[in-house]
């Protein structure tokens, strides 16, 4: 299975711009996969992470939604699970 993953991974959608070719985004295909590898950011990494996040304006708080979290308006991704993967990294490079 992991290597199904890891196939995935490799292929890589066509280019629209040369800022998207730079960038490579992390998905949520790349959450699973470090999931089950269980690379995961330590604590300290992921608090400077939050951090950040916190002081963004892109960050939506998530006191008014049925999941009570802080989602990144940007990627959309819920910041507290994002920010604990090692590999996971903020769209507009902020961390
Ligand atoms: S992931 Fe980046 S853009 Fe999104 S809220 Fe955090 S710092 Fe802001």
């Amino acid at each position: 299975m992991l290597n199904t993953f890891s196939k995935l991974l490799k292929l890589k959608p066509t280019p629209k711009c040369a800022d998207c070719a730079a960038r490579e985004k992390y998905t949520l295909l790349n959450a699973a996969v470090d999931t089950l590898k269980g690379d995961f950011a330590d604590e300290t990494v992921r608090q400077a992470r939050l951090a950040i996040c916190q002081q963004c304006d892109y960050l939506a708080s998530g006191k008014d939604s049925l999941m009570r979290a802080d989602r990144c308006k940007l990627c959309g991704c819920f910041v507290h699970l994002k920010a604990s993967y090692t590999n996971a990294s903020c769209d507009i490079n902020k961390w």
